[in-house]
């Protein structure tokens, strides 16, 4: 009987059985003289002695100021040293921190505060153009639950941490002796498989353990320095990037508060990084930038790329030229933690740049048919599904909505297509669901569709991905616009502009007067996309082999 796609992860190394608060406070009692956190922008850089004594002083604060374990505390910020102290803060108090893509404009960031019942956020005031104090102002009223926001580098911040000076030493002890390693500390906002924004919620035990394999599938010790250009507020900078890190006693560099590729590249020369991680787009940004040559990148040995199909030819640039030897591909989402698969550092050269790797440890990985529990062939594409200590807890307050996506047996349907070959190696091959993902920034066609609605000279609205070489994926939007109007494409993108994350903002805008549908009256997105592909004459990128 030939192979069939299903595999399970090696289980030599044992679990983690820990709080991250508790494996925090052990990686500080190893390695308390070693760099733990650098902020370049701010400054600011902390050994784990002070980078653990400092979260223990936020988490007193935390508790005196009376948050109980499993209430929810929204961050809503770019990358910065803060968000780190308050992830691990929060975690170490029992608080459930809601992770906000710092892009999200008010009426998304509503949707998450109150569908958590969030009744703290953390922002800083403003970056560039993101007015967040205004932001979260003007929303005031339409966010009960919040009681208070703490904006950083104000004097609220500076009042927490003096807060946390004067707080009772024994509080804290005793609520941590109280915590389990499977209490949700974590709540993401994904739009899954399908639909609306939901709440992927994560435990310690899904997010220390998955960071911790992590940093050993990149052979991490206390002299690994990573650089964290991703953002934070996903698991590729929380989990991979930091959890990976302090699992380890690594150095964690925080570049820049959003991505920029001179700002990454300076970092890797300055800190001496060893490790480098980033969508694709961000490895494309920094090997083709006009002074990638006077960098000296000769420090790194390791690194990640993930988040969207990783191109063939980008990893074998980052490998030749980013001096990147043991780079790894890693495949996952927030549901799962996020990795499912990693390529090992010692997979032939051929594999590392072309697949996305084998299982993870303690997870199981297998290729279905859609729609059945029939388990594909070794070389059939099929949907992918995980199972494992890895799997989020739930969406947060809505069950049906889990019960969608994970079976009763424990498989994490991902929506993704892909291929196991004979030695369990992976291909990602398509998405069977509506998801759009560019530069890395996940995008429901079905949320600007809806949005598109809302505008009175739109009659119907569909949104498709067009392939795009720097940014791997665009939005193309095919608008049937009310009979006589005049509405022109710059009308339709400001009009998302204003209320919309720029990165929802359809690059493309197609008037036409129907779609291409099936006898069901179903529209057929493959044949709009093949159809924008020819005429906006995107062949080149939609050549483009991925691992
Ligand atoms: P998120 O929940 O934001 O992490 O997004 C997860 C989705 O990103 C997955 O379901 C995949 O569609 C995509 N993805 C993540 N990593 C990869 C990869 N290495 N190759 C292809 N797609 C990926």
């Amino acid at each position: 009987m030939p192979d069939l796609s299903q595999t399970a992860g090696e289980v030599d190394a044992t679990l983690l059985d820990q709080t991250v608060g508790d494996n925090l406070a052990e990686t500080a009692s190893r390695f308390p003289e070693r760099p733990a956190l650098s902020d370049l922008t701010a400054g600011v850089r902390l050994s784990y002695a002070a980078f653990d004594a400092e979260v223990t002083r936020i988490a007193r604060a935390l508790v005196a100021r009376g948050l109980a374990v499993g209430d929810r505390v929204g961050v809503w910020s770019p990358n910065c040293a803060e968000w780190t102290l308050v992830q691990y803060a929060t975690a170490r108090a029992g608080i459930i921190l809601v992770t906000i893509n710092p892009a999200y404009r008010s009426h998304e960031l509503v949707y998450a505060l109150n569908q958590s019942g969030c009744r703290w956020v953390f922002a800083p005031e403003q970056y560039r153009t993101s007015a967040y104090r205004e932001m979260l102002e003007e929303s005031q009223s339409e966010l009960p639950t919040v009681e208070q926001v703490v904006y950083f580098g104000t004097d609220d911040w500076s009042a927490l941490i003096a807060d946390g000076d004067r707080a009772d030493d024994d509080a804290l002890e005793v609520r941590m002796v109280g915590l389990s390693p499977d209490d949700p500390i974590n709540i993401q906002y994904t739009s899954g498989t399908t639909g609306f924004p939901k709440g992927a919620t994560l435990t310690h035990r899904n997010i220390l353990n998955n960071g911790y394999f992590v940093g050993e599938l990149c052979g991490y010790t206390e002299h690994d320095v990573v650089c964290i250009p991703v953002p934070l507020y996903h698991c590729f900078g929380m989990v991979m990037g930091n959890l990976g890190s302090t699992t380890h006693g690594s150095a964690m560099v925080i570049p820049a508060p959003t991505f920029d590729a001179e700002a990454t590249l300076r970092a890797v020369e300055s800190e001496r990084c060893t490790s480098l991680y980033g969508v694709p787009t961000m490895f494309i940004a920094e090997l083709s930038h006009a002074d990638f040559d006077s960098y000296d990148l000769s420090t790194l040995r390791t690194g990640i790329m993930a988040g969207a199909p990783c191109p063939v030819e980008v990893m074998k640039q980052v490998v030749a030229r980013m001096n990147m030897r043991e780079v790894t591909i890693c495949y996952g989402m927030t549901e799962t933690s996020p990795v499912s698969t990693q390529t090992r550092a010692d997979d032939s050269l051929e594999r590392r740049v072309s697949t996305v790797g084998r299982v993870h440890p303690h997870v199981e990985v297998r290729v279905i048919t859609p729609g059945t529990d029939t388990v594909v062939e070794r070389g059939e594409p099929g949907e992918l599904c995980t199972r494992g200590y890895s799997v989020m807890q739930g969406y947060w307050a809505q069950e049906e909505r889990t019960r969608e996506v994970i079976d009763a047996e424990g498989w994490m349907h991902t929506g993704d297509l892909a291929v196991m070959d004979a030695d369990g190696y992976l291909n990602i091959v398509g998405r069977i669901k509506d998801l759009v993902i560019r530069g890395g920034e996940n995008i429901y066609p079905r949320e600007i569709e809806e949005f598109l609605l809302t505008h009175p000279d739109v009659l119907d609205a569909h949104v498709v991905g067009v392939p795009d070489e720097r940014y791997g994926e665009e939005l193309c939007a095919w608008v049937r616009r009310q009979p006589g109007s005049t509405l022109s494409e710059d009308e339709v993108r400001s009009f998302c502009r204003e209320r919309l994350a720029r990165f929802k903002v359809p690059r493309y805008v197609h008037f036409t007067d129907e779609f291409p549908m099936t006898v069901t009256g179903k529209v057929q997105k493959y044949l709009m996309r093949e159809q924008s592909i020819a005429e906006l004459g995107l062949q080149v990128a939609a050549s483009i082999e991925n691992a």
